[in-house]
């Protein structure tokens, strides 16, 4: 697949800052934090009003293991079993804002988005609360478990998991109008640029030279798929199967 590369890297949009940490309890103490994560987030540039509710909705805390929980609304990484980790807030707020300016507030609902790594399910649970229609992969069936498991309180209709790898997409709920990648791999499958819509957006972290950026792909024509590189990050790996 060629992917035509739009000149020299342009200035990547304003990156939101570390954000201070946030002490969490449980009930009204967690909302309380994760009211102050979401000031937090929009103090740091998130603007989109969708994406801050959704981030409001969605009990973080739910989805980290008892003891780490406290920690769910700093704007840290937390390991969540098998080797991997759930991004941090301010990353997943500002990917899923990037995914979805250019789809109208009013047409949201209508759209079909593909997450590749579902891990703990909280991102997936995030982009349910912003998109009409969500279908989420996971490759270690542990955590596809794990991710059902923790989202079972939250019946999110419109939420599909699904254990298998992720690299080949999901071919029977393509075309998607918004792709997000949780994992980096060192280059963005055919199968997934295939199976955009035109026009969508797909993000995800390339590794190149052992260092990561956010690759923004824009799919604006049938044969026309337009690339722009934005901020450095820490991905775990894309891998190739399941286990
Ligand atoms: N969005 C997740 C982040 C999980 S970390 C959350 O909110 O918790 C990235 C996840 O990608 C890991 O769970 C890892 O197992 C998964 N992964 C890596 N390669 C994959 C592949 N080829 N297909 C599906 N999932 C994959």
């Amino acid at each position: 697949m060629n992917i035509r590369r739009t000149g020299p890297t342009p200035a990547s949009p304003a990156r939101p800052a570390e954000l201070p940490p946030v002490p969490a309890g449980v009930g009204l103490a967690s909302d309380r934090a994760r009211k102050r994560m979401v000031d937090a987030l929009r103090a740091a540039g998130i603007r989109d009003e969708g994406v801050l509710a959704a981030m409001d909705r969605v009990p973080r805390h739910q989805f980290i293991e008892p003891g780490l929980a406290s920690r769910a609304y700093e704007d840290v990484a937390l390991p969540i079993g098998h080797g991997q980790t759930i991004s941090k807030p301010s990353t997943v707020a500002r990917m899923i804002e990037i995914l979805a300016a250019p789809i109208l507030p009013a047409q949201r609902r209508q759209a079909r988005v593909l997450e590749v790594g579902t891990g703990c399910g909280y991102q997936a649970a995030v982009l349910a609360a912003v998109f009409g229609e969500v279908v989420s992969i996971e490759r270690v069936r542990g955590l596809h478990e794990a991710a059902r498991t923790n989202l079972r309180t939250m019946r999110l209709p419109n939420l599909r998991l699904v254990f298998g790898d992720g690299r080949l997409g999901a071919p029977t709920a393509a075309p998607f109008d918004a792709i997000i990648v949780a994992a980096a791999g060192d280059a963005i499958p055919d199968e997934l640029l295939t199976q955009m819509r035109a026009p969508s957006r797909l993000l995800a972290p390339i590794e190149e030279g052992g260092r990561q950026a956010l690759h923004l792909v824009e799919r604006t024509g049938r044969d026309v798929w337009q690339l722009t590189i934005l901020d450095s990050v820490r991905f775990v790996p894309l891998r190739t199967g399941t286990t």
